[in-house]
């Protein structure tokens, strides 16, 4: 792969987001992505690698209390916060992920370190911990993760009876990264504390490479965000590669045709954001809204709430 213009995307969650028609709301989303992109252009145009950068920048997403990952993660129905997050390498097709992992202030960068040591792919619950520990990484107190939103969001849910999906409700969603570099090799990352409500020890599609998270250099790099059982069943962060790799589609007619495919074939709810490997950014959703923001090929900062609707199937 040749060198050349670098391409960075972001994604803070899909779902309703009822929220993002309040002003002040959705004014608050854009800064958030706006400054981590902008921080994330800087280091691609000084020649960090992608994989680098879509830790720092989910990293910085995880850290934000506006978006479910890490500080400010969705609860599940017992009020805990059990975390699901994945970084994979497309140089390499190497990953590093954990899940229902309590207590970690930044599960992104447990999973590089994951990935780094090499041995093993997936870690979850006190074994993920426990590795955290061994790698010198701090535990933090469960209760600093949580916001008082989180525990309203939870009761609004228990009440219904229902596990919801985080932007379902007036809050902001998973989130997730994706980068090409400015040698051609691409990453993904995402993060999330799963879905309001979840059953203890459930886990979704966010550290599943190939079902929330995929990159691999030849394709694509990819990151997705909603149900996450449907996202598991379609495998669709791979199936989207695989359509990029055997019947040669961009980015965007890539992710289109996943998206018909998961929504026609099993009603599959969410969205996704993609960056091919000539550095293509595309962005959809079955959803209303997905949070996202990109710089394609070096060129202008973008945010949007409604990437293009997923057309229906010729
Ligand atoms: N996909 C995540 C999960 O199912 C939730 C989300 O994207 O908001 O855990």
């Amino acid at each position: 792969m040749t060198s050349g213009a670098f391409s960075l995307m972001i994604h803070g969650g899909a779902g309703e987001l009822r929220e993002a028609q309040d002003a002040a709301a959705a004014e608050a989303y854009h800064a958030a992505l706006q400054g981590i992109l902008e921080a994330g252009r800087e280091r691609l145009a000084r020649g960090e690698r992608a994989l680098d950068t879509v830790e720092y920048c989910a990293a910085r997403l995880e850290d934000d209390a506006l978006f479910n990952a890490a500080t400010g993660a969705a609860l599940t129905r017992e009020g805990s916060v059990e975390l699901d997050a994945a970084i994979m390498d497309g140089a390499a097709l190497a990953a590093g992920a954990v899940a229902a992992v309590r207590g970690i202030a930044n599960p992104v960068r447990l999973a590089r370190a994951i990935l780094e040591d090499g041995e093993h792919v997936l870690l979850v619950a006190d074994g993920a911990a426990a590795f955290a520990r061994e790698m010198g990484m701090a535990q933090v107190d469960e209760e600093s993760l949580i916001t008082p939103q989180r525990r309203e969001q939870l009761e609004r849910a228990l009440r219904r009876g229902r596990v919801t999906l985080d932007h379902d409700e007036p809050a902001p969603g998973t989130i997730g990264a994706v980068a090409r570099d400015r040698y051609g090799h691409l990453a993904a990352a995402t993060s999330t504390g799963g879905m309001t409500g979840q059953r203890p020890g459930r886990v979704g599609d966010s550290p599943i490479p190939g079902a929330g998270v995929y990159a691999d250099d030849a394709t694509a790099a990819i990151s997705a965000t909603g149900h996450g059982e449907d996202f598991l069943r379609s495998v669709f962060a791979k199936d989207l590669a695989d359509r990029i790799r055997h019947l040669g589609l961009d980015a965007r007619e890539a992710l289109t045709t996943s998206l018909q495919h998961l929504h026609e074939r099993i009603g599959g709810y969410g969205g996704a954001i993609a960056i091919d490997h000539a550095g293509r950014c595309a962005a959809g959703t079955t959803t209303p809204r997905m949070l996202h923001g990109w710089i394609e090929h070096g060129g202008p900062t973008r945010t949007g709430v409604e990437p293009p609707p997923v057309p229906p199937a010729p």
